[in-house]
């Protein structure tokens, strides 16, 4: 039975990935910061085969040597573990730091352990681009350049990370290869409790966070088709480089009139358009009383929708994408039923 260890299981993604190796027949190693309380990770043992095939093991990615027990006898290893937060006291300190030391303490980790054939790194679209073009059709030739600790923080821990990664293995020539899955925002039904970051993108909306419809457009995947895709970058023994993995672009004109037919109990939907110049001048004035990692994402994407080439893992992992708009509304359904909305 093959062994495939995954960082940071607790994660949004990472839940959904371990249920799916589960099923799959797999033994999943699954590294936590701590075991201190097991009813926290009680969404994840008790998952089918969870008994028998799961094991939990702690790490921390700014623990030197903390993932040499986790790693050990295992096949793949899938790091999804870094901090996804847009706001935080300092980004050195609390984004780039875990993104790149760990992945380097994972990297080094697996190079120790002669048993490691493939890594599957989960990177983003974060180290892709920061500032969308319409003229520009990305591909897994573009890398983000622009974001710095002042601008797009944790685009930029993303971008250093999968840079340190692909440079280990340039100069290390460890006994592994590495595949890298750069998935665009991730959507869909939460295994935790925790609502993620992307999700709250839908929460936020339903909440009246937003002053009004922004000229913004994202572009979005189901955690299930991302889930699937690190399970066949494990699976394909062809598999290499990098693997845009996203589904299609939505505006946030066109969300919210999808969650406004859902009619959310207590749903505060924004209404007033401010997807026009006038408005877009507006977001951009009121996005420097945001703090820097909200407001400068917001000022490199107002107006500007991705638009993004796939054939690659669609080829080379056999990966077809769900419609975004059925993921939105199981999202919505199932962030309900985790109370996070809907009150
Ligand atoms: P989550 O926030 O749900 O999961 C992040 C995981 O990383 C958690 O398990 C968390 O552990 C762990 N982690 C954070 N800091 C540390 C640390 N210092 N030591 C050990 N573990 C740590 O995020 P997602 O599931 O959304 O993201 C998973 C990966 O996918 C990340 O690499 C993220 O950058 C990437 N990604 C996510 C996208 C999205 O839209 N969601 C899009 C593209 C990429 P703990 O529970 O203890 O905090």
């Amino acid at each position: 039975m093959r062994t495939v260890a995954v960082t940071g299981a607790t994660g949004f993604i990472a839940s959904h990935t371990i249920a799916l190796l589960l099923e799959a027949g797999y033994a999943v190693r699954g590294t936590v910061r701590s075991l201190a309380r097991p009813e926290a990770h009680a969404f994840l043992t008790g998952l089918p085969g969870a008994a028998e095939r799961l094991r939990l093991v702690e790490a921390d990615l700014l623990k030197p040597q903390s993932f040499d027990a986790a790693v050990a006898g295992c096949d793949t290893v899938l790091h999804m573990a870094s901090p996804y937060v847009m706001t935080v006291a300092d980004p050195q300190r609390d984004l780039v730091d875990p993104a790149v030391q760990g992945t380097l303490s994972v990297l080094g980790a697996c190079a120790r352990t002669p048993s490691v054939s493939r890594v599957v790194l989960t990177s983003s679209m974060a180290a892709v681009t920061d500032e969308p073009e319409s003229a520009v059709l990305l591909t897994e030739a573009n890398w983000n350049t622009r974001s710095s600790l002042t601008r797009n923080p944790y685009y930029f821990s993303k971008a250093e990370a999968e840079r340190a990664a692909w440079a280990f293995v340039e100069t290390e020539k460890p006994g592994f290869d590495l595949v890298a899955i750069n998935p665009f925002i991730v959507i869909g039904p939460s295994l935790t409790p925790q609502l993620n970051t992307s999700n709250a993108i839908l929460a936020d909306l339903l909440k009246g966070t937003y002053p009004g419809i922004i000229d913004l457009t994202w572009g979005m995947v189901d955690v299930r088709d991302v889930a699937l895709a690190h399970l066949r970058a494990a699976e394909t023994p062809a598999a290499a480089g990098r693997y845009l993995c996203a589904g299609d672009t939505i505006t946030m004109r066109e969300v919210v009139g999808l969650l406004r037919g859902l009619n959310v109990p207590g749903g505060r939907l924004p209404s007033l358009g401010l997807d026009n110049p006038v408005g877009s001048l507006l977001v951009r004035l009121l996005s420097y009383t945001q703090p820097q990692g909200v407001g400068s994402y917001l000022r490199s994407h107002i107006g500007r929708a991705p638009r993004y080439d796939t054939a690659k893992i669609q080829r080379d992992l056999g990966l077809s994408f769900r419609d975004i708009r059925g993921s939105i509304v199981d999202t919505v359904a199932d962030m309900t039923r985790w109370g996070h909305v809907g009150r």
